[in-house]
């Protein structure tokens, strides 16, 4: 049997208008999220609720759904890996799993996530979580009904039913591997670089940062790295993020702080690696597989890789330390490379994640990844949530959230129904160590490139192994085609312990 290539456009041609449609709906967030006036709010829920249920409706179409059984049928003779093949079998998955979910369970869903993060935000402001409350528990509601009805006929649990939506297949048993692995070497880590006598001034980076120079500075930083301008913008927003609003359409987003240097500039660099990638995937293929990301894992792993493997390195700074000078001449005067690498390179246990120190981040995680499975599970209410959170806070990094703001109100992610996305950023940590590892293999020494500003063939490497192939492959088999290994914490622990010892004067045991 040959495809027919009648049926393949066809079938194409309805996932790219149900694209349009969703990125539509990414525009009208986008703004939301960057300078709609706060009273546009309802409209704008309705906005976007309505176009989402437009998305579900083009994607759950029988004649649709028919057309991608028989397309799979008709492809057994291709390579699986081939645009074609790849496009069928992945618009095939998404079809099962959208038609699980009824229009209006759908339409509840994005109604209540827009209405949650503006309960959300007001929460935050008001530093109180009980305007928050009920909002949450209705979000939560709503997605344990959905990963009910996506984990029917399969032999995932209504959480993993959950977390396949944003790393399609993982288990949770492999997850708590990972984690595992990383937890006792990163807490015996934090604790020996807690006990140096060997510590930072950080004083240095909360000195006042006029916030213009800092956006010149970020912008400039975002470019040589090699984030593309002509397709793509950069703007500030209250929680960092990017998004893909067409093919040549790629926004990110940063937050600067005039006391911390560090939060808009590797904020920058972060959403920049996301960029960078969205902006590597082919755009002949956008809305279909071949030219989409294929996991939030990965997605993570190419925006910590920036920011960390290369943002926070030795090296880099050793080329971009001269103009930090010169851009910051007042703070910055007569301190010197070694004091702002080690500053920037400080290890202390922090309430808020998006600030969080690599060392310690992980923590944040697994915080956030044994919580929401018990909301998720019921083994959690709600009302009990500021409270659980704190005492984790307390236990597993030892300091505790004095209010809500800076503890269980920080984050966006469940107030948007996020819910088994946070593990994907720890998986993104491990991801770009290993990474890193072969591209430093393979390249060879990338230390001379940085020290001289040149990041083209990292980017290179990145596209052709990672970006190129989008959903042609899982985010597992990417990784061990790329690295020779599948995905352990190995290299993430060898990175950290490689870079903060010596830093620390801690002579290893
Ligand atoms: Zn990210």
């Amino acid at each position: 049997m040959s495809v027919s290539q009648e049926r393949f456009d066809s079938v194409c041609a309805r996932a790219r208008e149900a694209m349009v449609l969703h990125s539509t709906a990414d525009t009208l967030e986008w703004d939301e999220r960057t300078g709609m006036p706060i009273a546009a709010g309802e409209y704008r829920a309705q906005q976007i609720s309505t176009l989402r249920a437009l998305v579900h409706e083009r994607r759950t179409d029988p004649t649709y759904g028919d057309d991608l059984q028989q397309l799979i049928q008709e492809c057994e003779n291709e390579d699986p890996h081939g645009p074609i093949a790849a496009t069928a079998q992945q618009l095939h998955r998404d079809w099962q799993r959208d038609c699980k979910l009824p229009t209006e369970l759908v339409e509840r869903i994005s109604k209540a996530t827009v209405r949650g993060q503006q309960t959300w935000d007001a929460a935050r402001q008001a530093d109180d979580f009980s305007i928050f409350e009920e909002t949450l528990g209705h979000v939560i509601d709503l997605k344990r009904e959905a990963g009910q009805r996506l984990s029917e006929g399969t032999d995932r649990s209504v959480y993993e039913a959950l977390l396949d939506e944003y790393e399609p297949d993982a288990k949770v048993d492999d997850i708590q591997q990972v984690f595992d692995d990383l937890r006792t070497p990163l807490v015996q880590l934090i604790a020996a670089i807690k006990e140096s006598p060997q510590q930072p001034d950080t004083s240095i980076l909360e000195r006042t940062y006029c916030i213009d120079d800092q956006r010149d500075f970020s912008h400039f930083v975002a470019e040589q790295i090699g984030f593309d301008f002509e397709r793509g913008r950069l703007d500030e927003t209250s929680h960092p993020f990017c998004t893909t609003l067409g093919p040549h359409d790629c926004r990110i987003l940063t937050r600067y702080d005039p006391h911390w240097l560090p939060a808009g500039l590797f904020g920058t660099m972060h959403e920049a690696g996301h960029g960078m990638y969205e902006q590597g995937l082919r755009p002949d293929w956008f809305g279909l597989p071949p030219g989409s990301y294929v996991s939030l894992g990965i997605h993570e792993s190419q925006s910590r890789l920036w920011e960390n493997q290369v943002g926070r390195s030795r090296p880099f700074w050793e080329w971009l330390y001269p103009q930090t000078n010169e851009a910051f001449q007042s703070q910055l005067d007569g301190v010197s490379l070694d004091t702002f690498h080690f500053a920037i390179n400080t290890v202390r246990p922090s309430l808020i994640r998006v600030e969080a120190d690599e060392a310690t981040y992980n923590l944040h995680i697994i915080i956030r990844f044994d919580l929401e499975q018990q909301l998720i599970d019921g083994s959690l209410k709600v009302k009990d949530l500021p409270e659980a959170w704190n005492a984790r806070y307390q236990s597993d990094l030892g300091i505790c959230p004095p209010s809500d703001a800076d503890g269980v109100l920080q984050d966006v992610h469940w107030s948007a129904g996020l819910i088994g996305y946070f593990p994907t950023y720890t998986l993104g940590n491990a991801a770009a160590a290993q990474l890193f590892d072969a591209a430093s293999e393979q390249i060879g020494d990338l230390d001379e490139l940085f020290a001289r500003g040149e990041f083209r063939l990292l980017l290179d490497w990145l596209r052709e192994r990672i970006h190129f192939d989008g959903r042609c492959y899982s985010g597992s088999e990417l990784i061990e085609r790329a690295t020779g290994s599948p995905l352990s914490a190995t290299h993430l622990i060898k990175y950290l312990k490689s870079k903060l010892e010596p830093l620390y004067g801690i002579i290893e045991s």
